[in-house]
């Protein structure tokens, strides 16, 4: 089954900027995939696009398909709750004055109960070694601590398909390695 499938994809930004131009791209599932290129080759683009963040120019004739879907207006629910994106800074995914509220979000949005709520954001908030940081405020974090907060917030909403911005810019080498280790062990379970 494919995951993700992008057919000739074209995206300009309102000053009239193209950033992407016929884009062809399939991931199927359980596939693990790096996209690799220069600044500005429009990867961050790309990623806005996996849930609609930013809307292909034809949405009428859908350009992506996620999990078998038509990206359209009225799939866009259903395909957010697919895919979790993890945003290249994370000063645009936090926005809750405490890390708890911050990782709760997502998972307060679902139909879960808050014994369900609690053990996501506890269990995502120890994948990414802040548990302790519940009560802190994330805008007084640091670059990396900011970027585990983020993660976690991705991981406590249970998505099927992990999209990552830079997933280990601002971590530190010991960051860089856990976090590869805990998307191998995502990738298997
Ligand atoms: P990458 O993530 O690969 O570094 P981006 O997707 O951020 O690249 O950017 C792709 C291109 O689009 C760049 O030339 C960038 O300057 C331009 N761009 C990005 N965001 C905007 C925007 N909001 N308005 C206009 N141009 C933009
Ligand atoms: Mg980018």
């Amino acid at each position: 089954m494919t995951a993700i499938k992008i057919q000739k994809l074209n995206f300009s930004y309102s000053d009239g900027h193209t950033a992407l131009e016929n884009i062809h791209l399939e991931i199927n599932e359980r596939e693990k995939v790096g996209i690799i290129g220069p600044n500005g080759a429009g990867k961050s683009t790309l990623f806005l696009h996996f849930n609609g963040i930013l809307p292909p120019a034809k949405i009428k004739e859908p350009s992506i398909h996620v999990g078998g879907i038509p990206l359209t207006t009225n799939n866009l629910l259903k395909i957010r709750k697919m895919v979790g994106l993890l945003f290249q800074d994370p000063d645009d995914q936090i926005f809750c004055p405490t890390v708890w509220e911050d990782v709760a979000f997502g998972p307060s949005q679902q139909e879960l109960t808050k014994t369900e709520i609690n053990s996501c954001v506890n269990n995502a908030l120890q994948e990414v070694g802040l548990a302790g940081f519940e009560k802190r405020a994330p805008h007084h974090l640091s670059g990396g601590e900011k970027r585990r907060v983020c993660l976690a917030g991705v991981l406590a909403c249970q998505a099927d398909i992990l999209v990552l911005d830079e997933p280990t810019s601002n971590l530190d080498p010991r960051g860089r390695r856990e976090l590869i280790t805990l998307l191998g062990k995502l990738k298997k379970t």
